[in-house]
């Protein structure tokens, strides 16, 4: 029986990871679950799941959580609470599936116990890779990718040497705007950036697939997950996403994994590794699928793309200063106070400004996110 901690259970990663948990009875209890404020969801998660303990991330939701349930666990609040309950409760596998910086710290936590880490949330590597795979590295944590991508890259490598891969291809559906004229794009609504073709996911990953921002914090976590150099690390973009992802080795043999979309796939990979389970949530069907195709992506019309190649090139916190730009210019793309085209506009207005670090510390690193942000949101008001 293995206890698993999910941060996030109420988005649609943690969601599709309690899916996989009410399959297994026999395999898997739940340890604690969090939220940000969506306090009937996390309700329902605890009256079915019976965690130990719950975290709310919002300190109000919090307290009006606490005065009208009848659950009798722990209850925490904030952010000190995501790190207390990483650092202190018991648990097997941490399920890091929030979104965005806020991740970061609790895996970090997670990780200095030398957990498991089935990891969903790619901006903790982007902001702080280095930091991260050094302490996994320290403390023999795994991280197991969730991102079916790196789950694909991960599958393919079992019985195979890293050293032995020549190229891993990352595949990209494109998004909603594959087909889109660049002078368009300036134009598109929010509603037209949430409609991604194949996939269901958060808001802000969502807009990340729409921009392609996706596909280049995925190249990041690649870099990091694989230790793999930005030449060996290719996109190709595939719109039906059936192939999740290749590595190319140095014999020119390709290994892909394949399958229909849906998330719980890997996720259930990222607890049961090594093992697999017998559940399948996907009929794959080739004569009905008939075509699969691929072709480059168009850095020009996605200027995000060439923007997380371009600081993983530059290293340091570079990486770190793009993410926190991201998450505040899809924050208001989606409140409507900025194009889609902006979105690469404000990224760069905050490379040029905010100074990057080389070989930062953990704590330069929170400190570039957090100017990053400061420096955005008063401009922005
Ligand atoms: P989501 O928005 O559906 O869910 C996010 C979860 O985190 C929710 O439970 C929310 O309450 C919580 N949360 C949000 N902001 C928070 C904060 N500041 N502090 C604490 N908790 C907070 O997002 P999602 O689509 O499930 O994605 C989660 C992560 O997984 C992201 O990093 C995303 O890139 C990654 N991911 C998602 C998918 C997918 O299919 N959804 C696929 C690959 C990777
Ligand atoms: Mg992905």
């Amino acid at each position: 029986m293995k206890k698993i901690a999910i941060l996030g259970s109420t988005g649609s990663i943690g969601t599709s990871a309690l899916d996989v948990v009410r399959n297994f009875p026999e395999l898997y209890e739940v340890s604690f679950l969090t939220a940000n404020s969506r306090t009937d969801d996390l309700e329902k998660q605890i009256k079915e799941f019976k965690p130990g303990a719950v975290v709310i991330k919002d300190k109000l939701a919090a307290e009006v959580f606490k005065s009208n349930t009848d659950f009798k666990g722990i209850i925490l609040a904030g952010e000190e609470g995501l790190i207390e309950a990483t650092k202190n409760f018991d648990y097997d596998i941490l399920l890091s599936s929030l979104v965005g910086f806020a991740g970061l710290e609790p895996t970090i936590e997670a990780i200095k116990r030398g957990k498991r880490i089935a990891l969903a949330n790619k901006e903790t590597l982007v902001a702080a890779g280095e930091i991260v795979v050094d302490l996994a590295d320290k403390y023999n944590s795994e991280i197991i990718p969730v991102d079916s991508e790196h789950s694909a890259i991960f599958q393919c490598l079992v019985g195979e040497k890293t050293e032995d891969i020549s190229k891993i291809i990352l595949t990209a559906s494109g998004g909603p705007f594959l087909n889109t004229a660049y002078e368009n794009l300036k134009n598109v609504t929010v509603k037209e950036a949430l409609n991604h073709p194949n996939w269901s996911m958060g808001a802000k990953i969502t807009i990340d697939s729409a921009s392609m921002m996706n596909k280049g914090l995925e190249v990041i976590e690649a870099h990091w997950l694989f230790r793999m150099g930005k030449d060996k690390i290719d996109v190709v973009v595939h719109p039906q996403s059936i192939v999740h992802s290749m590595i190319e080795f140095i014999d020119g043999s390709i290994k892909a994994q394949l399958s229909l979309p849906d998330m719980k796939l890997p996720i259930q990979y990222a607890l049961s590794y090594p093992e697999r389970l017998n559940k399948s949530y996907t009929d794959t069907n080739f004569s009905s699928i008939k075509n699969l195709t691929f072709f480059e992506p168009d850095f020009k019309k996605f200027e995000c793309l060439k923007l997380a190649f371009d600081v993983m090139e530059q290293g340091g916190a570079a990486p770190c200063i793009l993410n926190a730009a991201n998450e505040i210019a899809v924050e208001k793309f989606l409140e409507g106070k900025i194009n889609f085209l902006q979105i690469p506009d404000v990224i760069k207005s905050a490379l040029y400004r905010i100074e990057n670090y080389s070989d930062p510390e953990l704590e330069s690193i929170i400190e570039c996110d957090r100017l990053t942000r400061e420096l955005l949101k008063k401009e922005m008001n």
